[in-house]
């Protein structure tokens, strides 16, 4: 018997745990999987709170359909007939500028109408297929790619606050290439964004904004029930050992060390960091160096008078510089059905990110009524909120900084370099949650391959007795 130790019950964790187990029968000697989680339940960022009538997300609120490793993981956990598409009019979304809601549709014609962009502006986005496309490689942030290509007043008005809205980030410091590759793509293949999406349209689709109907936590919750591969919650990985054999993972202090084949962390890069640490202290701070703020999620229920000042749609993103602390807000009950009483409007705040760290400070009572009276005041409310959540993520969103994709593929390198050893999750190669589903998919997969073409690898006992086991022989750091 092989083991497969995977670090992290996050989405990226439990899809690779998956992907091996379905290549389990097929291993010779049969292959044990079992993912160790720190907290006390399944998940990681997804997290969704069912109270009161109310379907509350912690974490992520939907994912883009159509990746086919996802869909693979759908499929084969049997959730698709429990997947829950967005309503129709999440379409709508909104931009706080100016001191009013906004709608925005993304033409120069409408945008101009709307206010969002002067004349100048406009124009400047309509000559878009005809600004020479770049042809080096270098790494650009996403506000100067914007501004060289739709032009500054997009870049400024549209940019920065989408930013905040995907990454909770500073589009002046993220990279391209690494937070938005198919923007990047559209250029280089097409010379052009407007073109790129002419050519593209009908051969791609971007994928539908979907849920599940018990929120997001549903589906690493029938992972973790019926993947195939053991799970242990309250299991904090302290320290990964090399033995002479493979690798034994520490949990909770010294108090067990388990060993296996091969390992594959699922950790956020800095919890990872301080593992690898011994074995790679470049690869450690490679890890260390991605930054991660802190957001806080508000989440405020109100009844039928309050409902019906909240415009119908997806949401508003609220512009820097406009008096609000929020970075923006999502009409849950507007997204998808079933997310509160009938007639009751759910709206999440996010604060914090990139542009706002000191967020992270804030305590719970603060943050809630900070939430009350920017809500109040943005739409116009005079009814008080009927539910409230409030979660505080310390370090929530990587951030894929200049320079990400060139510091990815040194991690991968060194990661190669330390056999049995295989990384995932949303630090590295794709920060939405479909993104790291999709690459614990892949990661899981290539693991397997990884054990079977290895020499050597020695049949163990199952894990009831082999958690006792003392480990073989250790190989000095
Ligand atoms: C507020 C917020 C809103 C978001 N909104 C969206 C959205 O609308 N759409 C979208 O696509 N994405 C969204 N995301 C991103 C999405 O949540 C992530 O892409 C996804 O959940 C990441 O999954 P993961 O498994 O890679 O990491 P995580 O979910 O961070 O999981 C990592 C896990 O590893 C565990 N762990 C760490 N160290 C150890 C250790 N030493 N031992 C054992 N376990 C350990 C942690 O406890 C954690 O459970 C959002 C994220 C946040 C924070």
């Amino acid at each position: 018997m092989r083991r497969l130790v995977v670090v992290g019950g996050g989405i990226s964790g439990l899809a690779a745990a998956w992907a091996a187990s379905q290549a389990a029968p097929r291993m010779e000697g049969g292959l044990e999987v079992l993912v160790l989680e720190r907290g006390g339940a399944v998940g990681g960022k997804a997290s969704s709170i069912a109270r009161d009538g109310w379907l509350v997300e912690e974490g992520p609120s939907g994912f883009l359909g159509g990746r086919p490793e996802m869909e693979r993981l759908i499929d084969g956990i049997g959730l698709a007939s429990e997947r829950m598409p967005a309503n129709r009019t999440s379409a709508r979304r909104f931009l706080f500028r100016g001191g009013r809601i906004r709608q925005v549709d993304p033409n120069p014609v409408s945008l101009l109408r709307e206010g969002i962009l002067g004349p100048r502006g406009a124009l400047r986005m309509l000559a878009e297929p005809f600004i020479a496309a770049r042809r080096d490689d270098a790494d650009e942030s996403v506000w100067a790619f914007a501004a060289r290509r739709l032009g500054a007043e997009v870049a400024d008005r549209m940019i920065l606050p989408m930013a905040l809205g995907i990454f909770a980030g500073d589009a002046r410091r993220l990279s391209l290439a690494a937070a938005f590759p198919r923007m990047a793509a559209l250029e280089r293949e097409h010379g052009s964004l407007t073109r790129g999406m002419i050519a593209r349209r009908g051969r791609t689709s971007s994928g539908a904004l979907t849920s599940f109907r018990c929120g997001m936590q549903q589906l690493p919750r029938a992972l973790a029930e019926r993947g195939g591969f053991a799970v242990r919650c309250g299991a904090e990985v302290r320290a990964l050992l090399r033995t002479n054999v493979g690798w034994s993972v520490a949990v909770d202090g010294d108090a067990e060390v388990i060993p296996a084949d091969a390992v594959i962390l699922a950790g956020e890069p800095w919890a990872m960091a301080p593992l690898l640490q011994p074995h790679d202290p470049a690869l450690a701070a490679e890890l260390a160096a991605i930054s991660c703020p802190p957001v806080a999620v508000v989440a405020l229920g109100f009844g039928a008078a309050a409902a019906a000042q909240v415009p119908v749609g997806f949401g508003v993103l609220i512009a820097r510089g406009e008096g609000f602390r929020m970075l923006g807000n999502l009409w849950e009950t507007h997204l998808y059905h079933g997310r509160g009483p009938a007639g009751h409007v759910l709206v999440r705040a996010m604060f914090g990110g990139a542009v706002d760290p000191e967020a992270g400070a804030l305590s719970e009572a603060e943050l809630a009524a900070l939430a009350r009276g920017e809500i109040a005041r943005l739409y116009g409310m005079m009814d008080a909120p009927v539910f409230e959540h409030v979660v505080r993520v310390p370090r929530a969103i990587p951030q894929y900084e200049i320079g990400h994709s060139a510091r990815v593929a040194r991690i991968a390198d060194a990661i190669e370099a330390l056999p049995g050893l295989s990384m995932t999750g949303n630090g590295l190669r794709g920060v939405a949650f479909a993104d790291a589903a999709s690459d614990g998919v892949r990661v899981g997969d290539a693991a397997v391959q990884q054990l079977r073409a290895r020499v050597g690898c020695h049949p163990r006992a199952p894990l009831a007795a082999a958690c006792h086991e003392t480990i073989p022989r250790m190989v000095p750091p």
